[in-house]
């Protein structure tokens, strides 16, 4: 097991985490930690051209890129775009990589999302982390994760009751999370939609707000408000 702390992101689609956290991911990895991203599916029907397959190798070797820039590694689990289940069976899937990971730090999906995949990925990785928690769940023989934290990330798509609960900033990150998010054809706009347009945007505003240059929005889980802490 490693020493050092671990951040793992887990998104539904290759590029979600990257786009809605990668500045926090880059910040992370700067300081030492660990960062992984596991991609669900890797996003392969989202092509107007190509075929799944053909978009999927290039979703693939996209996200290795991008996972380079972020200083962090990428992961790929087997289930299909549009297709991502939200059963026991993915889940245990999920918490052996968790088991295995051992992180502090989970990043995942806001439930309020336009893609039925980004709110299967929130339900998924919430239960994973259960199974991965809780001792008594025989998840590779390996031992439970303890202590972790979950955080829910600002994407575009899934904007529905979105309240942020923390922010980081990640002003110094800007270089190497366009970098990131910019190794997808979709990051450089060629999907139509101008992503990095949105995100350097969106952590703008909310970094003048906060007094910072960028700053990168998180929300919790309510469940995740009732903690028991020593001091305030
Ligand atoms: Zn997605």
């Amino acid at each position: 097991m490693s020493p050092k702390p671990s951040i793992v992101a887990v998104g539904a689609h290759a590029a979600d985490m990257e786009f809605a956290a990668g500045g926090a991911l880059r910040k992370h990895a700067r300081q030492g930690w660990d960062v992984h991203l596991v991609h669900l599916t890797l996003g392969e029907k989202g092509s107007g051209t190509l075929s799944a397959d053909a978009y999927g190798a290039q979703k693939q070797s996209e996200a290795r890129e991008a996972a380079r820039w972020l200083g962090g590694t990428a992961h790929f689990m087997p289930y299909r775009d549009g297709e991502l289940a939200n059963n026991d069976e993915v889940a245990s899937a999920l918490a052996l990589v968790l088991r295995q990971l051992q992180p502090q730090v989970i990043l995942t999906h806001w439930p309020g999302s336009i893609h039925l995949d980004h709110t299967h990925a929130y339900h998924l990785t919430l239960r994973a982390h259960f199974m991965a928690a809780i001792r008594h769940f025989e998840v590779g023989g390996l031992p439970a994760v303890r202590g972790c934290r979950i955080y829910l990330t600002d994407n575009w798509e899934d904007p529905t009751d979105f309240v942020p609960f923390v922010f980081v900033d990640v002003s110094a990150e800007m270089e190497d999370w366009e970098r990131a998010c910019k190794a997808y054809a979709i990051g450089r706009g060629e999907g139509g939609f101008p992503y990095w347009d949105w995100y350097e945007a969106r952590t703008r505003t909310h970094g003048i707000l906060r007094r910072v240059g960028h700053a990168q929005a998180f929300a919790i889980d309510e469940t995740s408000k009732n903690r028991v802490q020593d001091l305030l």
